[in-house]
């Protein structure tokens, strides 16, 4: 096992900021290790637990709704 060495995986929010209605995204890495979320749904599931804080990239607003996930480097071999 050489856990360290692999890459971590890359989980994209995508927010809907609820003050300009502006899409956002925003990058979260999570590293392949043990009970880490691999899928989208796990992270959704942990993001009930440990939300990710949202800032609009355009108007500041903190209040955002989520609209989506998508993993961007799922690819990289594990
Ligand atoms: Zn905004």
């Amino acid at each position: 096992m050489f856990e360290g060495t692999r890459p971590a995986r890359i989980f994209v929010l995508h927010c809907l900021c609820a003050n300009c209605q502006r899409p956002t995204t925003r990058r979260v890495q999570i590293p392949r290790m043990e009970g880490a979320p691999t899928t989208v749904d796990e992270f959704i599931e942990g993001l009930e637990h440990n939300p990710v804080p949202f800032a609009c990239g355009h108007c500041e607003s903190l209040i955002g709704e989520l609209v989506g996930v998508t993993i961007e480097n799922d690819h990289v071999a594990a």
